[in-house]
């Protein structure tokens, strides 16, 4: 997204299957390839994973 993904909203990327359309493309931004998984972050699935990323985007929002 061309000033970054706002807080709170989908990324632009993320097909209907959930999946990054630019994973493996040099477009894909730095700091998404940065973020790598860990327990802390995707616990025991998708519903842990988004409340973890929903308070992540709350922290670090401007
Ligand atoms: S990895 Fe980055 S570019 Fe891909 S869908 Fe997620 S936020 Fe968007």
């Amino acid at each position: 997204m061309e000033n970054g993904k706002p807080a709170g909203m989908r990324c632009i990327q993320l097909d209907g299957d959930d999946r990054c359309r630019l994973f493996g493309d040099p477009r894909r931004p730095a700091v998404c390839g940065s973020l790598q998984p860990s327990l802390e972050m995707c616990g025991n699935g998708r519903a842990h994973a988004l409340r973890f990323l929903d308070r992540l985007e709350a922290m670090t929002s401007p």
